[in-house]
């Protein structure tokens, strides 16, 4: 994979997600060679993927090249491979492009859609959990409400225009009100012989509320929101199967759609190689300790996502949002930074800044310590804390000026269909 040979340690990080990227910032000035494998070549910021799903942004506004986030790195090295085992014995990853010896391994590869092994969901179904995903989302969606357009047959026309989601969690309740506002801002003035009422749209969630990881405040609030928007929320229900035609519940409701998206639930990505006893099998999450040291080796790490640290304060690990990701990766490279320099480590101390979710224009929900709040003031703060979160001086400009356009036009001026889905 031609990386040179090198007298300075070689670490290895296998995912250039928020924990990866925070990690390798702060090896900048330090003597070490740093490799980096994603099996993409850009960073995906994933909490406004919904976006792209529904038509509010191109993908460039949410994805961001590895190597231009690290092109002033001196002995920085980005290849683009799909890292397949690792040996910890030998010290030898292996890729899809070949194989790499490393001092150091750094395991940063987030999560995977869990579909709970039901097979027909995770054939039928559309995920979002990457950049390619979202784009077919949004090319179904409106390949859909075309194909409803042109149907003269009621009962079809309602499957193309029902869209129901699994899971009311933060993406769930985004993608929710984006498409209600879909609904409100475009399908009545761009298709004006659809009648808009036919076109409805479902969450589903198991929990009796929306929002279950945030306070009930919020959550009453974001379900108020939701319904002012139209969304029909169905609390308490477990969906048991999705035939491509309809989706059913255990309790025995029946959605006939043409799109079903799951949003309800990620497992954790680990790469085979690693022994047993570090792995908790059940959510596929690597056992680090307080300097995410992955239990049984001294010189493979684990974060983020991927990484689960038991404390006192969080006895089933942190949350699997951003910034943990973020906080562990930078706590991790200055820990590389103090071992060079012959200093102790220091351990990880999680910083919970607060959680948020938008469920449209003006409509947004903040759980801040002991602030619970939502509104318009939540909403700015949303857009101010993405903005200033996303990589890149171009991303935030890109999709500050499409927030602005689309506030003052209420337009979603992404709905093209570049590329058609079709079902495999
Ligand atoms: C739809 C969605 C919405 C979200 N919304 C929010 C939100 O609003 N707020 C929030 O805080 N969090 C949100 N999250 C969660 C947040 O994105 C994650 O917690 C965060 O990305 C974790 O960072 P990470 O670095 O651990 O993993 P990731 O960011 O997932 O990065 C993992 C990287 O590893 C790469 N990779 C994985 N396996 C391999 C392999 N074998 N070989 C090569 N490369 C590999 C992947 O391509 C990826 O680039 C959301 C997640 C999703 C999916």
């Amino acid at each position: 994979m031609n990386i040179p040979e090198t007298n300075l340690p070689r670490i290895v990080i296998i995912g250039g997600g928020f924990a990866g990227i925070s990690f390798i910032k702060q090896l900048k000035k330090e003597k070490v060679q740093v490799v980096l494998f994603d099996r993409h070549n850009y960073h995906t910021f994933q909490p406004l993927l919904y976006q792209v799903s529904t038509a509010g942004l191109e993908p460039d506004s949410i994805a961001y090249p590895l190597r231009k986030i690290f092109r002033k790195y001196s002995d920085f090295h980005f290849r683009m491979a799909e890292v397949e085992q690792i040996n910890p014995k030998e010290n030898i990853i292996s890729t899809s492009i070949g194989t790499l010896n490393f001092d150091y391994l750094v395991i940063a590869t987030g999560t995977r859609t869990n579909f709970f092994g039901n097979e027909n969901i995770s054939k039928n179904s559309m995920p979002m959990k990457t950049v390619p995903q979202a784009l077919n989302i949004r090319s179904l969606i409106l390949q859909n409400i075309e194909a409803a357009d042109r149907s003269r047959d009621e009962e079809s026309r309602r499957r193309f225009l029902n869209f129901v989601i699994a899971g009311a969690g933060p993406t769930g309740v985004e993608l929710a009100g984006a498409l209600a506002e879909f609904k409100k801002g475009i399908l009545e003035h761009d298709y004006p012989e659809l009648n808009g009422d036919e076109m409805e749209v479902h969450l589903i969630e198991g929990q009796d509320r929306v929002l279950p990881p945030m306070s009930e405040i919020v959550s009453k609030k974001a379900h108020r929101f939701l319904e002012k928007l139209g969304v029909q929320i169905h609390l308490r229900s477990l969906i048991s199967d999705y035939d491509g035609t309809a989706v059913t519940t255990k309790d025995g409701k029946i959605f006939p759609t043409a799109t079903f998206i799951w949003a309800a639930g990620v497992t954790g990505a680990p790469v085979p190689g690693i022994k047993a006893e570090s792995l908790i099998e059940r959510i596929h999450r690597y056992k680090v300790d307080p300097f995410n040291k992955v239990e049984g080796y001294e010189n493979i790490y684990a974060l983020g996502d991927i990484a689960i640290m038991e404390t006192e304060e969080y006895p089933k690990g942190h949350p699997q949002v951003a910034q943990p990701a973020i906080q562990q990766g930078k706590r991790l490279g200055k820990n590389f930074s103090r071992m060079l320099h012959g200093k102790k480590m220091e351990p990880f101390e999680y910083f919970d800044k607060g959680t948020m979710a938008t469920v449209g224009r003006n409509k947004a929900v903040v759980d801040i310590g002991k602030l619970h709040f939502g509104g318009a003031v939540a909403w700015f703060l949303w857009m101010f804390v993405h903005l200033w979160f996303l990589v890149g001086f171009r991303n935030r400009v890109v999709t500050f000026f499409n927030w602005t356009y689309n506030y003052i036009n209420y337009d979603r001026a992404a709905r093209l269909i570049i590329r058609p889905f079709r079902r495999k």
